[in-house]
């Protein structure tokens, strides 16, 4: 049988609104604190750039991505654990949190998992930031702590870094008052690959109220010089207002997985808990984390491997006559003022994709042996050292 097409008269309904098309609709308004939101700009891919500017080859070092794939052993954990993807994953990851809470030495109820640690850091606003409420920060510094900020409709406070791109720890102090709410701290920071030492975060959270959540974001922690100390043991134990993010982004290779932990108090962390969207850290997610803490050792000379090429990139580019800041993560800056947008732009027409920040500088990741030649060459060839 076949039905005879009908023939559709166009009503309006009660708002004017015609069955089909958008002609004329009211268009529902996001959120003021929405509507002002810069959207997060992530690192451009190199095949972007290679349509852009119509080049091929061109290699993407601008999002702090490790250059070699995921370990054989992680990669054979998630393919298993992706034939049981019909189930829901454990929505508290609690294999995950015992395993990181015995290679940490923490105790599990002061340890939790979340979807990336950009997941935890925005389950910490949702936690502990109301309208209204200031949110410290120096900045330049990680872009989603603007983001965060405006979305909960808090008040950004920022504080400028020094003339080296560092911390500007009295300036820091100086902007945090009895009414912060949430100082964020990323060390190594973003972008400019400074960190601070424990005993400078110390003193700092000596004038910071109890009441004020500190949270020290340490996504590029495995690059960092040790002698810098460990927040975890020699602060977390006494300071119950500190929270560490950490990730299996970077050194581990993670960074499409999605996996990131934070370490606190457990009152903190219980609260934290409450704001994670159910199963938002999904099993493939928890098999690569378990799966990353066994293969600590291999993880380690993967490390080892960027910092040795972290060390090389930096006597290139000093040799060649380049002052820059100290680099402790998996990147180097270059501060290049009104000159950065133009630098960036001619190296990416030659197929060297960075990371721009506008009329301040460059952020470049530390890649392969070749990537790296490939960005001293490239950027050689586009500006005079400074
Ligand atoms: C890359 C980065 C992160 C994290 O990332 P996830 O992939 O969400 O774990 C967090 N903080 C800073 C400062 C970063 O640069």
């Amino acid at each position: 049988m076949t039905a005879e097409p009908t023939q559709c008269t166009v009503v309006q309904d009660r708002f004017g609104r015609e069955p089909s098309g958008y002609r004329d609709t009211v268009i529902p308004a996001a959120r003021p604190a929405v509507q002002s939101l810069p959207a997060y700009r992530p690192g451009k891919g190199a095949a972007q750039a290679e349509k852009e500017h119509g080049i091929t080859n061109a290699i993407k070092l601008a999002s702090n991505e490790n250059p070699e794939p995921p370990l054989d052993a992680i990669v054979a954990a998630v393919t298993r654990a992706a034939e049981g993807a019909h189930r829901y994953a454990d929505h508290r990851a609690t294999a995950v949190r015992e395993r990181l809470a015995s290679w940490l030495g923490v105790n599990v109820e002061g340890v939790t998992v979340g979807s990336g640690s950009v997941g935890l850091l925005q389950q910490l606003f949702l936690t502990y930031i109301d309208a209204g409420d200031e949110v410290v920060y120096p900045w330049r510094s990680f872009e989603v702590y603007p983001v965060y900020t405006k979305l909960m409709g808090g008040k950004e406070v920022t504080s400028p870094l020094n003339a080296a791109h560092s911390f500007d720890l009295d300036a820091l102090a100086q902007a945090i008052t009895p009414s912060t709410r949430m100082v964020l701290l990323a060390t190594p920071n973003n972008p400019t690959g400074t960190a601070l030492r424990v005993s400078e975060m110390r003193d700092l959270l000596a004038g910071i109220s109890p009441s004020t959540v500190v949270v020290i974001d340490e996504a590029y922690r495995e690059f960092l010089d040790p002698s810098f100390g460990d927040p975890v043991h020699e602060l977390v134990p006494h300071f119950p207002n500190v929270v560490v993010t950490r990730t299996f982004s970077k050194a581990h290779g993670l960074a499409g997985i999605r996996a990131g932990y934070a370490i606190g108090h457990p009152e903190v962390i219980a609260s934290i808990d409450k704001t994670l969207f159910p199963f938002a850290v999904s099993a493939l997610a928890q098999a690569a984390a378990i799966a990353a803490i066994d293969a600590e050792e291999q993880i380690n000379e993967r490390v080892g491997r960027i910092l040795g090429e972290r060390a090389r990139v930096i006597s290139a580019l000093k040799g060649a006559g380049w002052t820059l800041p100290d680099a402790q993560a998996n990147f180097v800056y270059l501060p290049l003022a009104g000159d950065a947008d133009a630098i960036y732009f001619e190296m990416e027409k030659r197929g060297v994709v960075t990371r721009p920040f506008s009329n301040e500088g460059i952020r470049i990741t530390i890649g392969s042996v070749q990537e790296n030649d490939r960005f001293l060459r490239t950027l050689a060839e586009v500006a005079k050292p400074r």
